[in-house]
Order: structure tokens, then C-alpha cells, then sequence
């Protein structure tokens, strides 16, 4: 019998997952001792746990269910890919037609000469492509010295050697020996925590001007490139100031430093246009992408290339690549996936229609006691919760604590906010209706209700 047609009751699979499943970024014997809530099927933005609850999923799984769950064309893409060609290599002087497609599919949509795509499982190892394919092309081109990697703190690249070595999180760092060497960072534009007494614009200057700075302590000369996502997001959705990314632009254009923008959340629509670097005005050499490249249904990622850069890559042995480069199954969800967004002109409905009507609603949330900042770009925004807007103040307690006691009243209500430290950040699926948002709003305003009435009866709305 197929055990997951008919499985045992939630406190029975929450023993099981307890004893024996390893959760990423988790304190597991925290979570043992309260149990895993159990997601068992969804449809549009609605999840279902095993206790029959509906739950409206206010980050699109991870980041990535663009096209929202439940579309069973990409179920009979799988299938039909499975039965024809499950698995093949792209590595051994053979190619299949769904990877070649992909390639050409991604070609057409990326802006510019972003022409050339290197296939991964997902966007750590994409970054690490991408981190070993910069390295290269300054070898190739008789610059091996120039090999430093620019990225910023609190920057989430991944989490593999590599890629968390060009993220910036200070926790990860902490465990296995990372960063590796060749990796250096700059401050993020996070004006809300980190402007004083600055406008947004002059900080966003500023915090530009760093990266210049940066290259000139270690010289023109030994930087390769600078990488970074249009906008932070597990970082906690940190929109810059308008003024941030021009100016990144023009320095690595005067000091010829490739410059990979991180698109692994911005991509597929998510900000309103096919890439975060539309929206953001971004002239990229290499994106990563991933995520809703699938809208999650499979795994894959990918490096889109700019012709100069795969120029002098193609003109060598690059001895690197995944057994999964290239699946032809994943490739081949992603391409019914792609063709969903386009043909359902969802883009230009986040863009005109859900985006705007979002946006009025989420910036109004700047009126609650509780939050200070409220930010969106198309389906992505984030709110600063802090017990004094005047001053943007943190809270008294540890940072993150009240992100977490709100993000848990968000869960026993029923809508799947995720904290960052003390911000709430969303990233809804993107075919999510006016009347969902209403109740995304609606949910969400109860939830900090709730948290503000928990931390004033607690004595907690103190600053730091
Ligand atoms: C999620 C994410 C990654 C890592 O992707 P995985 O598929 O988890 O390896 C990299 N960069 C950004 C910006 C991300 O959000």
C-alpha cells in the first residue's frame, strides 16, 4: 500500500518527523516539543494542514509558488517528461529538448545580451557557478588576481560553502568555518535601521559609495565582481532608496567589476516585471535565478549569462557542473510554468491591478501602533515593528523576539506571515485575487492587534 495515500493521524506524523527529519534552519528540539504543523495539500493561495485548517499563504511557500498551487499542468508536464526522458546528462556531448528550450525560453525573456544559461538545482549552487565562473573569466582573460568577491551584510545568497559565504549573514558565518577566503562585504541599505539621521536618498548614496570605497582599499585591480539582490529578502525584504542603485551601477561600470545580481526571489514577476532588475534598473553580467523559475513545483536554478562574460567561458574546458544541470524533468515544468505566467498575462495584472491594490493596503499598515516602515514592491513588501515610530526605535528585548511572538500569532490565525528579526515580510503568491488580499489585510491587522495588545499587557513596548 502506497503509505501516502493513507497516513496516520497529525500527532502521530509530528513523533515521526521529530524523531527522524532534520528541519533547515531550525532549533529542532524546540520544535519536537511543540510539533510540526503538517501542510497536506493546497490550492491557489490556500494550504491545508492535517487538521483540516486553511491557512492563506502569505509567502508563496518559500518565495516561490508564483502561479500559486495546484496548477496540474505542470503535474502532467512532469509526467509526460518522466514517461518520455526522465533523466539525462548534459554533460557527455549530449543535450535534451526540454533543456535546450529552457535556455532559449530564458534567453528571450532576460533584458539585454543575458543570452547564456548554465543550469543548477536551485540558487545556492547557481551562486556557486556563478562565484566560480567570475573567478574564471578574470583568469581566462590573464587577470588571476583578480579574484575578490564584493557582497553585503545581511545579503542572503544561499547555503552551500559558497554561496553562504557570499551571503552576508552573521549566523551563518558563525557555524562551519565560513566565509571561505576571497569574499568581502559592505554595509546594507537598510534605511529604516540604519539611516540616523539621513534622508533615504542621501543614505542610499552613501551606502552605495561603500562599494567604491571597497574597491579602492583592495584595488581595481583584484575585484571581480559585485553581487547582490535587487531587493534583500530573507534578509527582510529591504526595498533601497531610489538613489542606491544607480549609483551601484555607475561604480562597477567605471571600475569593470561584473556585477551578478541575485534574482532568485526578484525574478518571474514577483516585482512586477519579468526581473527585479527591470524594475530596479539593473544592467546585470550574470542573474541568478530559481525559485519561481518552477513556482516551485521542482527544483532547478540557473546562471543567465551575459554574452561577454559566456564569451570567454565557452572558449574553455569550465570543469564544472551538477548531474541535475539541466533536468530535463525540471526543465520542462519550468518551461509550462513560463508559459503559464505569459499566457496568463499575470505579470501585467500584479503590475496594474493586484499590485497597486496591495500596495494601498500594506502602506496603510504604517497607521498601526506597532509597525513604523511599511514597503512594497509589486508582491514583496515587509513592515518594521518597532514601540516608537518617531525615533524608529528597536525594541528593549532581544532583536527578533516580538518578529517571532507576531509571526506566531500570524500562524494561530491562519495566515503565513514570516518574521526577520523584528520586520513581518510577504510575498504571496502572485495570482493572488483582490478579495484574498482582503483577507491577507484582514488576517495580518488582527494578528499585530493581538502581538500590540500582547506587549503592552507584558510591559514589552519599551525601546531600546
Ligand atoms: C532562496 C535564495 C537563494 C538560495 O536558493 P536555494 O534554492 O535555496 O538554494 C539564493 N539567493 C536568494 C536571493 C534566495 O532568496
Amino acid at each position: 500500500m502506497n503509505i501516502l495515500a493513507n497516513y496516520p493521524p497529525t500527532e502521530e506524523l509530528q513523533a515521526i518527523d521529530s524523531a527522524h527529519h532534520m528541519h533547515p534552519f531550525t532549533h529542532n528540539s524546540a520544535l519536537a516539543d511543540k510539533g510540526a504543523r503538517v501542510i497536506t495539500s493546497a490550492k491557489g493561495v490556500w494550504l491545508k494542514d492535517s487538521e483540516g485548517e486553511e491557512i492563506i499563504d502569505g509567502m508563496a511557500g518559500l518565495w516561490c509558488v508564483n502561479i500559486g498551487y495546484g496548477r496540474t499542468e505542470l503535474a502532467e508536464a512532469a509526467a509526460r517528461q518522466m514517461r518520455e526522458l526522465p533523466f539525462y546528462n548534459t554533460f557527455f556531448q549530449t543535450t535534451t529538448v526540454p533543456a535546450l528550450m529552457l535556455a532559449k525560453k530564458l534567453a528571450e525573456l532576460a533584458p539585454g545580451d543575458l543570452n547564456n544559461v548554465f543550469f543548477a538545482n536551485g540558487g545556492s549552487d547557481a551562486n556557486d557557478t556563478n562565484l566560480r565562473m567570475v573567478r574564471t573569466y578574470w583568469a581566462e582573460k590573464g587577470q588571476p588576481d583578480r579574484d575578490v568577491v564584493i557582497s553585503r551584510w545581511n545579503a542572503y545568497h544561499g547555503s552551500s560553502m559558497g554561496s553562504a559565504s557570499l551571503g552576508g549573514m552573521k549566523g551563518m558565518h558563525g557555524q562551519g568555518g565560513l566565509p571561505i577566503p576571497g569574499i568581502t562585504y559592505i554595509d546594507q541599505p537598510d534605511w529604516w535601521s540604519e539611516g540616523g539621521d539621513m534622508t533615504p536618498e542621501d543614505f542610499g548614496l552613501e551606502r552605495a559609495q561603500q562599494l567604491e570605497a571597497k574597491i579602492k582599499e583592495i584595488g581595481p585591480e583584484k575585484v571581480a565582481a559585485f553581487i547582490a539582490e535587487p531587493i534583500q529578502g530573507a534578509g527582510g525584504v529591504i526595498i533601497p532608496p531610489t538613489t542606491y542603485w544607480p549609483e551601484i551601477q555607475r561604480i562597477c561600470k567605471k571600475y569593470d567589476i561584473l556585477l551578478i545580481a541575485d534574482e532568485v526571489i526578484c525574478a518571474f514577476g514577483r516585482t512586477g516585471n519579468w526581473f527585479g532588475s527591470q524594475t530596479l534598473g539593473i544592467q546585470p553580467d550574470i542573474m541568478t535565478v530559481a525559485k519561481g523559475l518552477s513556482s516551485g513545483y521542482i527544483p532547478i536554478g540557473a546562471s543567465i549569462v551575459s554574452d561577454r562574460v559566456a564569451a570567454v567561458i565557452r572558449d574553455t574546458d569550465f570543469n564544472h557542473g551538477y548531474t541535475y544541470s539541466g533536468h530535463p524533468v525540471a526543465c520542462a515544468v519550468a518551461l509550462e510554468n513560463l508559459r503559464i505566467i505569459e499566457e496568463e498575462d499575470i505579470i501585467n495584472q500584479v503590475r496594474n491591478v493586484t499590485g497597486p491594490y496591495l500596495r494601498k493596503k500594506w502602506e496603510a499598515l504604517a497607521d498601526h501602533p506597532l509597525v513604523g516602515e511599511a514597503k512594497i514592491v509589486g508582491m514583496i513588501g515587509s513592515i518594521a515593528l518597532t514601540p516608537d515610530k518617531a525615533s524608529r526605535a528597536a525594541f528593549a528585548v532581544e532583536g527578533g523576539a516580538i518578529g517571532l511572538l507576531c509571526r506566531d500569532q500570524c500562524f494561530a490565525n491562519n495566515i503565513i506571515m514570516r518574521s526577520v528579526d523584528d520586520r513581518m515580510v510577504i510575498s504571496p503568491p502572485l495570482t493572488i485575487t483582490c478579495d484574498e488580499i482582503d483577507i491577507l489585510i484582514a488576517r495580518a491587522i488582527k494578528s499585530l492587534d493581538e502581538t500590540y495588545a500582547k506587549l503592552k499587557a507584558g510591559g514589552m513596548l519599551v525601546s531600546a
